[in-house]
């Protein structure tokens, strides 16, 4: 089929980009033929290099963009093209929002074949910067001196970054001063090739509300050198310091953290809060790394779930609980289901922080949890909201939610895709999208987060 093929690899041609694909890219189309380009954007003309053909698309590289679109813009951060870790940043904040905003509504009508559902503008921040509150850093050793960064793409090497525009200022500064402490104390980062040394990962985390700071460093022995000159500096010189975890990680991993966790100083945990609600995290919990838009998003899910007070509310890949605890609020009684054990642990503790008692939490796999509430216990909810992970929801949940037959179901999705076909599923068993809310939980990523509303049409 070569044949059909209209370029050759190494080719350079002009190339009008007529669309933008899941992770950014570029895309234009040369005699039919897709061509992705990543850097490029939807408008331009771009003279590329191609430099892979598959059977029905190819990529090509940018090498200058001739016309460019009225949302290029100049990447703020100086380390953008080796990171990798933001891939949006060459576009305007808002040719992002109308980007992401796209990538939900072709979704809907190319998978989902969902026609006149609404799909509103994405909501975005104000201020789309600076709003991760947990930063997680490999240490390593480069030319005799510590280094903490990131991994250069497809590598194991660590190249040494000084600030993070996506990061919380404390975050930058907490992985800055405990670099730099360490460095002054001796403190031999750990060398991956020879398994030698002892500070693997520096990890932050900031309670955006509370302002409650927690360094974790994570080593390989239990053995820390200096110990206590340690604690006493990085006290000395981290702004509101609450917390320093170890955690120890004795194997040869790509994984971040160990079993073990000790708290060398101050408390286990650091708050923040979303609405009104009170979180305790600790070093490994799981929480959501955009307080601001999470309170967006969240609020939406309330709205959605549309609540009198008098409801049974199953929430579906529940995390720490933080739906169910913001729903919980509104609504008689909420049923959280999660896979993760330690979880369900946080989320229990959360619910009693806050003095929460109609929340139940349940561990196992939603498609198994679920349909057993329903045919053992009998359970009817009126409401389910769900926030699978990127494959979206199994056939026996979906299957499940249609016998149960709740008014309404709440759908977050991380992923268009996913979340065209299981609308899909549940429009032919009498689920009615109502409108779709795109909400930016990542600005300057490509991640595309939404928020569906379903009524049963009866
Ligand atoms: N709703 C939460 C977290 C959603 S992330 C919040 O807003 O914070 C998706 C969650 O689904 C993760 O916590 C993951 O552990 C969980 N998960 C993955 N597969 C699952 C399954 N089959 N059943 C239940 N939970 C699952």
């Amino acid at each position: 089929m070569t044949e059909t093929i209209p370029v050759r690899k190494n080719q350079m041609i002009e190339l009008y980009i007529t669309g933008q694909g899941h992770e950014g890219e570029g895309v234009g189309k040369y005699e039919g033929y897709a061509l992705f380009v990543p850097g490029a954007l939807s408008g331009e003309q771009v003279r590329v290099r191609v430099t892979k053909l598959n059977k029905n698309y190819g990529f090509a590289q940018l090498l200058e963009v001739m016309q460019p679109s009225r949302h290029r813009a100049q990447p703020p951060c100086p380390i953008y093209h080796q990171c990798g870790g933001c891939q949006l940043q060459h576009m305007t904040y808002e040719g992002q929002l109308q980007h992401k905003r796209q990538i939900v509504a072709d979704a809907l009508a190319r998978i989902g074949k969902l026609e006149g559902v609404p799909v509103h503008p994405t909501l975005g921040m104000d201020e789309p910067w600076k709003y991760r509150n947990k930063s997680q850093v490999p240490v390593g050793w480069v030319d005799g001196r510590m280094v903490a960064g990131f991994y250069a793409p497809r590598t194991h090497e660590i190249i040494d970054m000084q600030g993070c525009l996506i990061q919380h200022p404390y975050s930058d500064e907490i992985v800055n001063t405990t670099k730099r402490i360490l460095n002054e104390l001796g403190i031999r980062p750990y060398d991956e090739k020879g398994h030698r040394g002892l500070v693997r990962h520096i990890v932050a985390r900031v309670g955006y509300h509370t302002k409650e700071t927690m360094v974790v460093l994570v080593t390989k022995e239990r053995e820390i050198p200096h110990k206590h000159k340690l604690i006493e500096q990085l006290r000395e010189w981290i702004p509101h310091l609450v917390s320093i975890i170890q955690n120890i990680n004795p194997s040869i991993t790509n994984v971040i953290f160990g079993q073990e966790t000790v708290t060398l100083w101050g408390k286990d945990t650091i708050e923040d809060r979303i609405g009104d609600i009170r979180f305790s995290i600790s070093a490994r919990s799981f929480f959501q790394v955009n307080p601001v838009q999470t309170k967006v998003l969240y609020d939406k899910a309330l709205e959605y779930a549309r609540l009198n007070g008098d409801e049974t509310v199953i929430d579906a890949y529940c995390g720490i609980g933080t739906i169910s605890l913001f729903l919980s609020q509104q609504a008689k009684r909420v049923i959280g289901v999660e896979v993760v054990a330690d979880a369900i642990e946080d989320a229990k503790i959360n619910a009693e922080l806050n003095g929460i008692e109609n929340v139940e939490f349940l561990v196992g796999q939603a498609e198994q949890v679920i349909p057993e509430l329903f045919e053992a216990r009998g359970l009817r909810p009126d409401v389910v909201v769900v926030d699978p992970p990127r494959k979206g929801l199994e056939e026996a949940l979906l299957q499940t939610i249609v016998d149960m037959q709740p008014e309404r179901v709440v759908y977050v999705s991380c992923n268009p895709s996913t979340l065209a076909r299981d609308l899909r599923y549940l429009e032919d068993r009498g689920y009615k999208t109502q409108e779709v809310q795109p909400v930016d939980m990542f600005p300057q990523t490509f991640h595309v987060e939404s928020i569906s509303s379903l009524i049963l049409e009866k």
